[in-house]
């Protein structure tokens, strides 16, 4: 077994919602949502965080972006707005530490966030 939670769900070793998958990014329903719709956006491979994201990862971090434009679009959000969220270590609340783009829809966001 993977240390790794978001490899496990990749590995299909425990359970999620998967709404999209392809050879390089899978996404699926946070297990604890904060807005409607809260969909998590992840690269197969396995960054920790934003600080490790290198030059040969531009692509499929790039493809998270199009993967929220596309899910957003399935949802019915587009139009309404939605807001995308990379959290890094600690201090910005980063709990799993594979990379993950949080897609939040479906209610009013506030800014400056928490
Ligand atoms: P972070 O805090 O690292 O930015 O986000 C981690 C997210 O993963 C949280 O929103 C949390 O609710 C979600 N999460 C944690 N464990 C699981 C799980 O087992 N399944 C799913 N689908 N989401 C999870």
């Amino acid at each position: 077994m993977s240390e790794d939670l978001f490899l496990k769900i990749i590995d299909r070793e425990i359970p999620a919602e998967i709404v999209h998958e392809d050879d390089e990014v899978i996404a699926f329903r946070d297990i604890n949502p904060k807005a409607p719709l809260h969909v998590l956006i992840v690269p197969k491979k396995r960054i920790r965080t934003i600080n490790d994201i290198s030059e040969d990862d531009e692509k499929v971090v790039g493809k998270l972006f199009s993967v929220a434009r596309q899910i957003a679009g399935q949802e019915g959000y587009s139009d309404e707005g939605y807001r995308v969220v990379m959290n890094c270590n600690a201090a910005a609340g980063q709990t799993v530490f594979h990379i993950h783009l949080h897609l939040l829809a479906g209610r009013a966001f506030t800014w400056p966030p928490g």
